[in-house]
């Protein structure tokens, strides 16, 4: 049986697990680290990364989620999600997490559009996806093994490499699992190919 982790420190977690269950996988809410070392994969909620950042290190997460990351197991990051699991931040000298080659700028839409919805088409995934953005970070450049899966006004808002998925919007606010359940079919190749 597949077992998905959500990170539970802050943010929208019940919603993932909800998702991750409609998909048919085992789903815990991760609130110690020593609970990310039987998953088979990890989401990276939305909520407020400055928050979750602070919450990582006060439960001494870091370490360990950097072990996640370099194991090959992949990693959803979802909103603020998105923005620990990105290389660069537009305005900050560091990262959080650090793994995902791409650079991503926080709040990006603009005060007067603090949330939204926009029909999406996201690659290999939905031809239209209704995501939902609030107060939304999006990619700014991707490194070149990035995939791009989808753009909204000209700004890059869904993409993969390898083992991460990272979008902008909250997938698991919609009643839609298509992008939690590609997240899955990641997470069901990854095992496969460790036990060979
Ligand atoms: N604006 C938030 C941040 O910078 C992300 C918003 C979200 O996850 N909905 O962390």
């Amino acid at each position: 049986m597949i077992k998905i982790g959500v990170l539970a420190l802050q943010g929208a977690v019940r919603e993932h697990i909800n998702s991750l269950e409609e998909c048919g996988v085992e789903a815990v809410a991760v609130k110690r680290k020593e609970e990310l070392e039987d998953l088979d994969g990890l989401i990276l909620p939305g909520g407020e990364s400055t928050a979750i950042r602070r919450l990582i290190d006060k439960y001494d997460f870091m370490d360990a989620l950097k072990e996640f990351a370099r194991s090959g197991k992949p990693m959803f990051g979802t909103c603020a999600g998105l923005i620990l699991l990105a290389k660069e931040l537009v305005g900050y000298d560091e990262s959080h997490i650090g793994v995902m080659d791409i650079k991503v700028e926080r709040n990006s839409f603009g005060r007067q559009v603090d949330s939204f919805e926009a029909d999406l088409a996201i690659k290999d995934v939905a031809d239209c996806f209704p995501a939902v953005f609030i107060r939304a970070p999006h990619i700014v450049e991707a490194g070149e093994n990035v995939e791009i899966l989808s753009k909204h006004n000209d700004r890059i808002v869904a993409a993969r490499e390898g083992q991460f998925l990272g979008c902008s919007f909250h997938p698991e606010l919609t009643e839609n699992h298509a992008i939690t359940a590609y997240f899955v079919e990641m997470v069901k190749e990854s095992k496969t190919k460790h036990l060979v």
